[in-house]
C-alpha cells in the first residue's frame, strides 16, 4: 500500500494528488503541485504573494506538512 502524499495548491488551497495533478511547478526546491493549468499560471506570475504575502504561514505549514509526510525528505524537482 502506497502512503499518499497530500499536496495542497497554493492558490486555491486544494488538495492536490500528485499522480494525477494537471500541473506543477517549482519553488525553491521544493515541488508544487496545481488543480489546474489556471492556478499555476496564477503562481508563477507571482510566486512570492502566495508563500509569503496573501497566505501568511502558508508555506511554513506546507514545509511541515511535506516534512512530516516524507520524514523530512520531500522530494526536488531542481537537482
Ligand atoms: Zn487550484
Amino acid at each position: 500500500m502506497t502512503k499518499a502524499i497530500n499536496y495542497i495548491d497554493p492558490v486555491c488551497g486544494m488538495a492536490v494528488d500528485p499522480a494525477s495533478a494537471p500541473a506543477k511547478t517549482c519553488y525553491n526546491g521544493i515541488e508544487l503541485y496545481f488543480c489546474a493549468e489556471g492556478c499555476r499560471s496564477k503562481f508563477e506570475s507571482a510566486p512570492q504573494d502566495y508563500v509569503v504575502n496573501k497566505r501568511k504561514g502558508f508555506w511554513r505549514r506546507y514545509l511541515e506538512r511535506l516534512n512530516k509526510a516524507t520524514g523530512g525528505n520531500p522530494p526536488s524537482c531542481c537537482h
